[in-house]
């Protein structure tokens, strides 16, 4: 068992480094509001430290899940920041969706040769968390990555090397890719079922079953149908995700009719005041619409 370090207890943070505990390391957390850290340590025990360089001393894993690129180098190094702690052999691990490139700096720039860097965004959702059944995109030097798996076990349902440090980042990329397009078709389904005056509810349950299934219909169409929106993932994080895809995409040359217009849908569910709704409020987009007569303002 490892002595880790966890930084960042939000939605996803929080119970990923319970599982840690649960699997048997010696945990330690930060989080920079504090309270969250104090209600981690009233659900399962475990250590919390006064910063991330205090945190980081006493480990020789380190994992972060924080916000944006200017998030995680915050963390690294800002003022008693991880690098400040870090060990001359330690891991790093982070499992913040941040761009390739922030990554590369971490690694090339930030981190000395002893140090390891793996770059592993997660896939699955606050429920995939808290059920410990994240798929984890690992990018790293194969020693890294092998070092870093069997601690990752412990919120895993499936984790692969997808190449050098940056290119989890990438494989999370085509993952937000796949997922913003199928999320505005399930969204369009059901508003057309709704304007056809289909038994919304029946159609989808069928649709599920067959040719149209997906994650997003299976476990959104409900909470659509009763427009609820507070399931997890916010439509803030998958701005922050696709510009992310929009400036790689550029940088590659590589042409995505359809990203940038999902990103410009998801422009208007903000003006709309929904930055923390879930990202399946891309149906209450069009219902707006159909009332309104055009964009809101
Ligand atoms: P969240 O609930 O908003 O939590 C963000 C965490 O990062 C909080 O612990 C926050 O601390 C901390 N943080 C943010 N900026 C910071 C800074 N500058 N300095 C120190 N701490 C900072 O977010 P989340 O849903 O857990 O997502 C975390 C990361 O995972 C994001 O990159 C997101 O895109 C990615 N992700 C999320 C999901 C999902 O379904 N939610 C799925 C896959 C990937 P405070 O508590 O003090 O605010």
């Amino acid at each position: 068992m490892a002595a880790v370090a966890f930084i960042g207890l939000g939605n996803m943070g929080f119970p990923m480094a319970g599982h840690l505990l649960a699997a048997g390391h010696d945990v330690v957390v930060w989080n920079r509001t504090r309270h969250k850290a104090e209600q981690w340590q009233t659900q399962y025990g475990g250590k919390l430290a006064d910063s991330p360089a205090l945190a980081a001393q006493s480990a020789d894993i380190v994992l972060t899940c924080v916000g944006r690129d200017e998030d995680l180098l915050e963390v690294l190094h800002g003022e008693s920041g991880i690098l400040k702690g870090l060990k001359p052999q330690a891991l790093l691990i982070d499992h913040s969706t941040v761009s390739a490139e922030v990554s590369r700096q971490i690694a090339q720039q930030l981190l000395s040769s002893q140090q390891q860097f793996v770059d592993a965004p997660v896939s699955g959702g606050q429920q995939g968390a808290i059920n410990g059944q994240l798929s984890i995109f690992c990018g790293g030097s194969p020693e890294a990555v092998a070092r870093a798996q069997p601690i990752l076990a412990a919120y895993a349902k499936a984790q692969a090397h997808v190449g050098p440090v940056g290119a989890g980042q990438l494989a999370k990329m085509v993952n937000q890719i796949c997922v913003a397009g199928v999320i505005q078709g399930v969204a369009e389904g059901m508003h057309f079922a709704e304007a056809a005056g289909l038994d919304v509810a029946q159609v989808m349950s069928l649709v599920g079953q067959g040719a149209g299934a997906s994650w997003q219909l299976i476990n959104r169409h409900q909470t659509m149908i009763r427009d609820e929106y507070d399931h997890g993932f916010a439509v803030d994080w998958m701005r922050k995700d696709l510009d992310i895809v929009e400036a790689e995409a550029r940088r590659l040359g590589v042409q995505l009719p359809l990203t940038p217009v999902i990103n410009d849908f998801y422009r208007d569910v903000q003006r709309m005041g929904g930055g923390r709704w879930d990202t399946s409020s891309l149906l209450k987009r069009l219902q707006e619409f159909a009332t309104n007569t055009g964009k809101p303002d």
